[in-house]
């Protein structure tokens, strides 16, 4: 064995991926990548967030919390995983 596959293997066991950002408010991997304008970044995340990995859904939470709404800025929706990465097109986007 390889150490390549040694590696891949030790990721898969310890569910290890050096290369994935963590989302700083909740801790957890952050497999969703999202743009929002700078203005609209700058109302819904808090201060101390602002230049940290914010995954989406703490993102939304923050939006909701403020009642803020933020779906026709949204752009750029990614999902990118271990295996694979998908581009998002937004066929629809609404505020609740
Ligand atoms: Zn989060």
């Amino acid at each position: 064995m390889n150490t390549s596959n040694q590696n891949k293997i030790i990721k898969f066991l310890f569910n290890i991926n050096t290369t994935r950002q963590i989302c700083k408010v909740c801790g957890l991997p952050d497999y969703f990548n999202f743009n929002v304008p700078d203005k609209i970044w700058q109302r819904i995340v808090p201060r101390i967030y602002q230049n940290k990995v914010v995954c989406l859904p703490c993102f939304d939470r923050f939006a909701t919390i403020k009642n803020i709404n933020y779906a026709k800025y949204f752009s750029n929706f990614l999902f990118v995983g271990d295996k694979a990465y998908f581009t998002f097109k937004i066929i629809e986007a609404l505020d609740n």
